[in-house]
């Protein structure tokens, strides 16, 4: 928050250098006005720099960690049209998040799983049942007895989601040899090739020629 405090002060500072006569008689803006407005563009380079390597870190993080991650297919460009919500989507930086999980993922041979994302947060992770709450509401409760935070309860729904996709039918995760858009492999793919490198492994582990 340090850097936002910093560019809103460069900000007013810019404000202050701009002349509505000059602009009015079609003259350039002061030199210390462009000066003050390469201040502003720098910090804002700053700050989304920032927000990257925050996204990449924890993503690398996150994928590191499990053998398979599941997330919930948000339409991001339609959450931010929501003016109350915009800034914080936008900060969390969601959507770079989420495309760094996808590299990590095919990287390192992890399954990565994007759910659809309908009712998450509204069903019981133990029932089933839709229990209505608006965004304020911080706590599931259900006539089933399940009482979750809120975001701990959609964890869930989102996981199972994951799972089950795993489990039925092909899901498509992104192919480890190409990072663009659009082309993927099947998640079996990846499963026989875990399974493969652990058969490969097995013999040496039987013999004991990777113990000291
Ligand atoms: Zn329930």
């Amino acid at each position: 928050m340090l850097r936002e405090k910093r560019l809103k002060k460069l900000q007013r500072r810019l404000s202050r250098k701009y002349s509505k006569e000059r602009k009015q008689s079609k003259l350039y803006q002061s030199s210390n006005y462009h000066k003050a407005r390469n201040r502003v563009a720098r910090q804002h380079l700053k700050i989304s720099r920032q927000r990257e390597e925050h996204a990449k870190r924890v993503a690398r993080c996150v994928i590191q960690s499990n053998d398979l991650v599941a997330y919930e297919d948000l339409k991001v460009r339609n959450l931010v049209l929501n003016h109350c919500l915009a800034k914080s989507i936008n900060d969390a930086g969601w959507y770079q998040f989420r495309q760094w999980l996808e590299r990590f993922g095919a990287k390192m041979g992890k399954i990565t799983i994007a759910v659809p994302p309908h009712y998450t947060s509204q069903s019981c992770s133990n029932c089933g049942s839709i229990v209505k709450k608006s965004l304020s509401t911080r706590t599931h409760k259900c006539a089933c007895g399940c009482e979750l935070d809120r975001d701990f309860n959609a964890a869930i729904n989102i996981l199972k989601r994951g799972l089950s996709t795993v489990g039925h039918r092909g899901t498509w995760v992104n192919d480890p040899n190409d990072w663009g858009e659009g082309t993927s492999t099947f998640v079996g793919e990846i499963l026989q090739e875990q399974v493969r490198s652990a058969n490969q492994e097995s013999p040496c582990l039987k013999t004991g020629e990777c113990q000291p």
